[in-house]
């Protein structure tokens, strides 16, 4: 039984993350969507309604799980029992700051992470975008399947 942790604040859970899950799938029995909480952090989209999103999301399938974590990334695989961490690369920024992270958690548990690229029309896709996007009452519907389940912290 092979779980992966893809792990994120997913503020909010993006076509793009929705997109690296769907590439996982594949390699994985089950993947766990981890929502980190930071709590000097502060989230645009309220933490119960994003877990209500991704499991609306991912209802048909019974072996993409969410959950909400306030510790180390690599202590939540442990806990749940992962033994990989799933990340998305959109851009080389993303590899240069991913590949620090991803040799830091293995050097501290011995977890590697494995990543999939985005697809090229989810490259420029980001979260804080869409926060922007949301805050200015744009429409978000080409980026984020069911906006509709959203709501404001
Ligand atoms: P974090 O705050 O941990 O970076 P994010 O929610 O921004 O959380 O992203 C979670 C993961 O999803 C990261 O690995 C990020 O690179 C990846 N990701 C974000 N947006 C996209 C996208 N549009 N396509 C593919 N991967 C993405």
């Amino acid at each position: 039984m092979k779980k992966g942790l893809f792990p994120g604040s997913f503020d909010p859970f993006t076509k793009g993350h929705e997109a690296i899950v769907l590439k996982a799938i594949y390699l994985f029995d089950e993947i766990y969507i981890g929502i980190g909480i930071n709590s000097n952090k502060k989230y645009l989209f309220d933490t119960e309604n994003r877990i209500k999103h991704i499991k609306e999301l991912f209802k048909n399938y019974s072996n993409v799980q969410v959950g909400t974590y306030q510790k180390l990334t690599v202590d939540y695989c442990k806990e749940i029992k992962a033994s990989h961490i799933i990340r998305g690369l959109r851009n080389s920024s993303d590899f240069e700051y991913e590949k620090t992270i991803a040799h830091m958690n293995t050097a501290i548990s011995g977890i590697e992470t494995v990543f999939f690229l985005s697809d090229e029309k989810h490259s420029a896709l980001n979260s804080s975008i869409i926060r922007e996007m949301y805050n200015n009452e744009a429409d978000i519907s080409p980026f984020v399947t069911f906006p509709n389940l959203l709501a404001k912290n």
